[in-house]
C-alpha cells in the first residue's frame, strides 16, 4: 500500500453541515460543490458517492499522487504520529483496488446543532446557544460570522444508506449525548455489536440510563472529551464549561462504559498558551490518551498570527512535550501572517470579553497586552 493511499475514499462518508458528503472531516467545506449532496445520497444511496470528484480522489491515492486536502495526515506522518489515514487503513475492510466506493464502513455524522455551550472557535452553525453571539459579532461587522441556522437530513439519511457493513460510527453534534434524536439515531444501526461508537462530547452531561443500555449494545463505546486545556484555559475558550465538572463526568462516563477513552483539545491563540502545562496535568491525573488539534480555518487560528506571537507559543512547549514536533509542523506547513485577520481577531476578542463578562488577561496575558496596544492605536 502506497503513502497517500486512505481507505476513508473507498468506504467512508462524512457529512458537513450544509449538506454534503466528503471522505473524511479533514477535506475543506465544499467550495466548489464538488461532493454528492445529502439530497443525492438520499436518492441515489452509495451510488452518489461515485460521482467525478470521488473517483479522482481515489485514482490519484492508487497512483501514489498526494492530495493537498490530506496535508494533515502527511504532517502527522512525519511528526512520528500515528495519523488518521493510517488508523482508517488499519480499520477498514475494504479493497482499494479501483476507482469505485466499496461497502460504508465508516459513518461520520452530526445528529442536529443542538448544544450546551458557546465555545469562541465555535459557530452558530455547531450551536444553537452560538445564534446571539454570532448575531451580535455580524452586527459588529466581524467578518466571517453570521447567524446561522442548519437543517440536518440524518434520520431520513440513515434509512437510505445500506448500514450493513458499518464497522464505525463517530457521532457529532452539537452535543450528541443532549440530543433528542440520539435514540432514534441508535435504534437505526442494524448490527450494533459489530459497531465501534466513537462519540464526540463535551462531557457536560451523563445520559439517562435507557442511553447507557442502548450503548451497551455497541460493540464499544468510545467517548472523545473535548476538553481544551485545564482549568481556565478550558473555561474561557469553553464558555458554559466548568473545568471540574466535566472531568468529573468524565470519570464517571468511563466508569459507567469502561474503554479506551480520550481527551481531544483543540488550541486556539486564545489558550495555545497552555498546551505546555495541560497535556503535563493530563498525563500526570487522567486514564486517557491525550491528542490535540490547532485551530485552522477562522480568526482564532494561530496561524494567522504576527511571528512575535508564535515564537512566545513555541519557546512555551518544551523539547520533552510529546505534542512539541506536531505543533511545529503545522506552523511549519500552515503559518502565513495575515494582518487584517488578526486585527479582526482582536475585536473579536474584545467583543466577547465584554459579552461574556470575561477578561482575556486571566488566561492569555500576553494577547490582553496586544489589545491594549491594538486599542490605543489600532495601525501599530
Ligand atoms: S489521508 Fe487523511 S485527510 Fe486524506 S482522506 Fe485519509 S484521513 Fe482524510
Ligand atoms: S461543545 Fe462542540 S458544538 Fe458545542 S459549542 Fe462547543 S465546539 Fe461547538
Amino acid at each position: 500500500m502506497n503513502d497517500t493511499l486512505c481507505k476513508f475514499a473507498w468506504s467512508g462518508a462524512t457529512s458537513t453541515i450544509i449538506n454534503t458528503f466528503r471522505p473524511c472531516c479533514r477535506f475543506p467545506l465544499d467550495e466548489n460543490n464538488q461532493y454528492p449532496t445529502t439530497e443525492q445520497v438520499i436518492n441515489q444511496g452509495e451510488s452518489a458517492f461515485n460521482n467525478s470528484f470521488l473517483t479522482k480522489l481515489r485514482k490519484d491515492m492508487l497512483q501514489g499522487i498526494p492530495r493537498n486536502e490530506c496535508k494533515k495526515c502527511y504532517v502527522e506522518e512525519q511528526s512520528n504520529m500515528k495519523s488518521m489515514r493510517q488508523k482508517a487503513n488499519e480499520l477498514l475492510l475494504a479493497k482499494a483496488s479501483d476507482i469505485m466506493f466499496e461497502n460504508l464502513e465508516f459513518l461520520e455524522i452530526s445528529l442536529d446543532n443542538l448544544c450546551n455551550l458557546e465555545c469562541r472557535m465555535c459557530s452558530s452553525r455547531f450551536s444553537t446557544k452560538l445564534q446571539a453571539r454570532d448575531k451580535h459579532l455580524q452586527k459588529n461587522r466581524i467578518v466571517g460570522y453570521s447567524d446561522n441556522t442548519v437543517n440536518y437530513k440524518t434520520l431520513e439519511l440513515m434509512d437510505s444508506l445500506d448500514l450493513s457493513h458499518l464497522r464505525m460510527i463517530k457521532l457529532l453534534g452539537g452535543e450528541p449525548l443532549i440530543s433528542p434524536n440520539l435514540l432514534k439515531f441508535l435504534d437505526k444501526v442494524p448490527n450494533p455489536h459489530a459497531v465501534n461508537l466513537l462519540i464526540i462530547t463535551n462531557a457536560t452531561t451523563i445520559p439517562s440510563s435507557k442511553i447507557l443500555d442502548k450503548l451497551k449494545e455497541f460493540k464499544s463505546v468510545k467517548f472523545d472529551f473535548s476538553i481544551d486545556g485545564i482549568y481556565s484555559y478550558n473555561d474561557y475558550q469553553r464558555v458554559g464549561s466548568k473545568f471540574e465538572t466535566i472531568i468529573s463526568n468524565a470519570l464517571e462516563l468511563a466508569k459507567l462504559l469502561p474503554e479506551e477513552h480520550s481527551i481531544h483539545s483543540v488550541y486556539s491563540s486564545l489558550n495555545l498558551l497552555g498546551l505546555e502545562a495541560s497535556t503535563k496535568w493530563f498525563s500526570e491525573n487522567l486514564p486517557f490518551r491525550t491528542t490535540v488539534d490547532i485551530v485552522k480555518n477562522n480568526i482564532l487560528s494561530p496561524f494567522i498570527a504576527p511571528n512575535w506571537y508564535v515564537d512566545a507559543i513555541l519557546n512555551s512547549i518544551s523539547d520533552k512535550n510529546p505534542h512539541r514536533s506536531f505543533v511545529q509542523n503545522m506552523f511549519d506547513q500552515y503559518h502565513n501572517f495575515d494582518e487584517n485577520q488578526w486585527y479582526e481577531f482582536m475585536k473579536f476578542v474584545k467583543i466577547t470579553d465584554e459579552m461574556y463578562k470575561t477578561d482575556i488577561n486571566t488566561v492569555n496575558p500576553i494577547i490582553g497586552e496586544a489589545l491594549v496596544k491594538y486599542y490605543t492605536n489600532p495601525q501599530d
